[in-house]
């Protein structure tokens, strides 16, 4: 049996371990990915810190991640689009295919979603197995390093292209990975004003140089009627991206939206109060973003960096999978942008 390296989540306790594991079997349509490289995604560390939500989750014994980038290794013999060699990252979420959703096509509305790296064995490995229809084949000319967190970047565009930013005010709460990145993507997009909150110093100095016109701590500034005079606005911020998943971040937003004003909300938030005479006098809609639209996010951010979209500052740290320990350490001090570890040195 032929064996590899795989990050597993072996034991029920804070961390993960490097074991060697079995390379996956190839099925009629599957793909077996040679990884080259994957970024570390707030999931990760979840599972690695084995909170409440990882350890009714998670399968002791799975290999886990779901940002990468590889080469194809190997296909089914079903598979006809993908031949050894060829660049790829890939949809970690598989789909049924068969429910109302998928078969209209909205495959990320799905209601039986199998996450690669929660529910099935993942990335974080020398190979990952996909099914064909979940490899996206990627242009070369983008930086790998891009090309890993294509996952992360997804989420960033499925939020960002949710409601019209060209010409708008807008109001991004949480300025972690993604929210940087729908940072950049607004900005590529053409809107006026764009600000960003979080209480993370290191973050709000990278939103700056992704774009924000304005990047507040909210330890120390508010957002209010006042901040937006001075940026010469009058009626409320237009669109909103919720990222921060911080019950107090959105209900300011709320306070600041324009009547009519869209909310796209990515951050999980806990259950709170929300006045929701601000949502509906004022007419608000509230749209809730989970993954990306299959594949037509895809398309739009490769489409994006081609014309110019950078999120390449958003990457700060890289490491080779060896070291993945103080991989986590960095990602889980708050002092990072996106976390590369590298796979492609064996
Ligand atoms: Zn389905």
């Amino acid at each position: 049996m032929r064996t590899m390296k795989a990050l597993v989540k072996a034991k029920p306790e804070q961390g993960l371990w490097l074991q060697e594991v079995p390379v996956p079997t190839v099925g009629l349509n599957d793909v077996l990915i040679r990884v080259l490289k994957t970024s570390i995604c707030g999931t990760d560390v979840h599972i690695w810190d084995w909170d409440a939500w990882a350890q009714k989750t998670i399968p002791l014994g799975l290999t886990i991640g779901h940002e990468f980038v590889g080469v194809v290794e190997e296909v089914g013999s079903n598979v006809h689009d993908y031949a050894r060699g060829d660049l790829v990252s890939g949809e970690g979420h598989v789909v049924c295919g068969r429910c109302r959703n998928c078969l209209a096509g909205r495959r990320h509305l799905c209601a039986k979603t199998v996450g690669v790296g929660v529910n099935r064995d993942g990335a974080y490995a020398e190979y990952l197995l996909l099914p064909v229809t979940n490899v996206w084949p990627c242009d070369p000319s983008i930086p790998l390093e891009v090309l890993s967190a294509f996952d992360p970047l997804g989420n960033a565009t499925h939020t960002a292209l949710s409601f019209d930013v060209l010409g708008e005010d807008v109001l991004i709460t949480g300025a972690g990975p993604i929210g940087l990145m729908a940072t950049a993507i607004a900005r590529h997009c053409g809107a006026r004003h764009i600000v960003v909150t979080d209480m993370n110093p290191y973050r709000l100095e990278l939103a700056k140089r992704l774009g924000a016109t304005l990047a507040l701590d909210v330890r120390t500034q508010t957002v209010d009627a006042e901040l937006q005079r001075s940026l010469g606005m009058k009626e409320g911020f237009d669109v909103g991206m919720e990222m921060s998943g911080n019950p107090a971040a959105f209900r300011m937003m709320l306070q600041n939206m324009c009547h009519g004003g869209k909310i796209a909300m990515l951050g999980l938030l806990p259950p709170a109060e929300i006045d929701w005479s601000l949502v509906i006098f004022n007419g608000l809609t509230l749209k809730g973003i989970y993954g990306r639209e299959m594949y037509e996010t895809w398309y739009k951010m490769t489409m994006m960096i081609q014309c110019g979209l950078d999120v390449t500052p958003v990457i700060t740290h890289r490491f080779h999978y060896t070291e993945f320990e103080q991989a986590f350490a960095v990602m889980r001090s708050g002092q990072s942008g996106k976390v590369i570890l590298d796979w492609s040195e064996r």
